[in-house]
């Protein structure tokens, strides 16, 4: 049990958001903050010191990204306990959310220092914000694995959740994510794409899977910028309810062994309420492996 509050002697560890495109967007206290503090630790300094340059600040930077994070903790813990503060910034957007930052947090509280967040932009946050999908239960499920094999598994495992899903997704990989969306959790699923969100080019794409892939698809700028990929949790009906009962996956089996696809997932539609291109798509999954 831990209660840390403001008036330790030693350093505290901020935690600070930077924009994710639009600088206006970094906040007063984040500026005072990153005005104040001994030293910053960063994910890519180069980054970082363009947008310090902008804000007119000169200061010590110390890089902390995935693959030296364990390394440098140690040093960032010595500044904290001799008394200096230390803010923690990423390249975009809020720390930790797809972001280097955990070892820190983790080990600094352990050492019973203060972690104090400075909120401002996160990416997942603007864009549900205005996408217009449910938003009371969401969850995030940071990116993707990049092969297509680990990111169907992935896709399959949350296909029936109810809550809306979020990702990140690069540039290079929207279009082949797009396309298993459509396969794995059917074309009709509402999905809603923010691109470049605060910067020039902002886009936001919305509609069903299949529309969605479409435009994007004829959109010879589509697949540019940054993504932040949204999916409208599955329904719970009172059929999908039973259909969780029924166990769709067994159903769709025993029916396959007696009848060719088309009928087995036709007949397993009729039973369970659930869509009949989505119970064949599943069917030909089962039938695969
Ligand atoms: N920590 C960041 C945050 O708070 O949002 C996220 C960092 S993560 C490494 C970068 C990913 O966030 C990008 O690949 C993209 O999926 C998403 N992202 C960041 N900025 C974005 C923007 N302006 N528009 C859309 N997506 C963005």
């Amino acid at each position: 049990m831990q209660v840390i509050k403001p008036g330790d002697t030693r350093g505290t560890l901020y935690i600070v958001a930077t924009p994710i495109g639009n600088l206006e967007d970094i906040s007063a206290r984040a500026v005072s903050v990153l005005s104040e503090v001994a030293v910053i630790a960063a994910e890519d300094t180069r980054h970082s010191g363009r947008l310090l340059q902008h804000l007119g600040l000169n200061k010590p930077l110390i890089a902390l990204h995935d693959h030296n994070e364990r390394g440098r903790v140690q040093g960032i813990l010595g500044q904290l306990l001799a008394g200096a503060d230390v803010a923690l910034i990423s390249d975009a957007g809020t720390p930790l959310i797809s972001d280097p930052g955990y070892v820190l947090v983790r080990e600094a509280r352990a050492e019973g220092l203060r972690v104090s967040p400075i909120p401002g932009p996160c990416a997942l946050i603007a864009a549900l914000s205005a996408a217009g999908l449910p938003t009371d239960r969401f969850l995030f499920v940071g990116f993707l694995p990049a092969k297509r094999s680990g990111r169907r598994t992935a896709l399959e495992e949350i296909r029936k959740e109810n809550a809306t899903l979020v990702f990140y997704e690069s540039p290079h990989r929207i279009l082949d994510t797009v396309a298993d969306i459509v396969e794995i959790m059917g074309g009709h699923r509402e999905i809603v794409l923010g691109r470049e969100i605060t910067k020039a080019f902002e886009t936001f794409y919305s509609g069903e899977a299949t529309q969605v892939l479409a435009t994007l698809t004829e959109d010879p700028h589509g697949s540019r910028g940054e993504f932040v990929v949204m999916v409208r949790g599955a329904e719970k009906t009172e059929s999908s309810l039973m259909a969780g009962a029924l166990d769709v996956d067994r159903l769709l089996s025993l029916l396959m062994e007696e009848l060719p696809l088309k009928k087995a997932a036709k007949i397993a539609s009729s039973l369970t309420g659930l869509g009949k291109n989505e119970l064949y798509q599943r069917a030909l999954d089962l039938k695969d492996s």
